[in-house]
């Protein structure tokens, strides 16, 4: 009887799993499909012509049956994104890591891409532009997020521009961003900014396709509504496990 049991739960456990892998996206580029897999909070993976890339891989997440790292992207210190622990048991020998340099002064081997650099490596563009606070804060004059620490990314991927924004409130930076096919757009109070704020971002930049990520307790609802009626942006909401 136990035992049966124990085969159901394996069983339920095995399905859910392939539930899961059946939630990654597959977006077509001109070089073949680019599969998008969310998995917690900040943490992605992106799948393209054989190559893994992991992007803020965190013990938070499961990462249970994936395939280890050609490429990590990492863009903060905060535990959230950068954490050590993870990176070894994602990493296999070559795996190539970037970082900016607040990151690699802890993962001492990746490549450091500061703002408006741009490198390609494993065959992928990856340019890094900032990701800040503009007003919020622990105190008075202080950031949780200080401009010029950490990383967002831009990717190039089968001739699309891929745009992991990062823990950031709606910067210039981002509001001037043009052809951007696919974006990953935080909100979460107090950290980055709320919902209606990223939907008012994502309106000055207009990515063809926008996921909400690093959203915590956000209301998604709300950011949805705020672009029903633009033109040109999709919505995916997908749930980071
Ligand atoms: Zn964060």
């Amino acid at each position: 009887m136990k035992k049966t049991s124990f085969s159901l739960a394996l069983l339920w456990f095995l399905a859910f799993r392939v539930l899961l892998a059946a939630t990654a996206d597959a977006i077509e580029t001109a070089d073949g499909p680019l599969k998008i897999t969310p998995i917690k909070h900040a943490s992605l993976m992106l799948e393209f012509q054989g190559k893994t890339i992991h992007i803020d891989p965190w013990n938070e997440g499961d990462y249970t049956g994936l395939p280890k790292a050609d490429l990590i992207l990492v863009t903060d210190v905060h535990q959230d994104h950068m954490d050590p622990a993870r990176i070894r048991d994602i990493k296999k020998p070559g795996t190539i890591i970037v970082a900016p340099a607040a990151v690699a002064k802890t993962v001492t081997e990746a490549v450091v891409v500061n703002h408006g650099e741009s490198k390609t490596l494993v065959g992928i563009k990856i340019e890094a532009l900032p990701m800040y606070n503009l007003v919020r804060g622990p105190s008075q004059g202080k950031f949780y997020h200080d401009k010029g620490r950490g990383n967002g990314y831009i990717l190039t991927v089968g001739g699309k521009q891929i745009y992991i924004a990062g823990d950031t409130e709606c910067i210039p930076e981002m509001k001037s961003l043009r052809n951007i096919d696919i974006a990953f757009v935080p909100m979460n109070l107090p950290y980055t900014m709320p919902p209606e704020e990223a939907a008012e971002c994502v309106k000055a930049f207009k990515p063809k396709i926008v996921y909400p990520y690093h959203y915590g307790n956000s209301d998604l609802t709300v950011f949805a509504a705020a672009l029903k009626s633009e033109q040109g942006i999709e919505v995916r909401m997908r749930t980071w496990y």
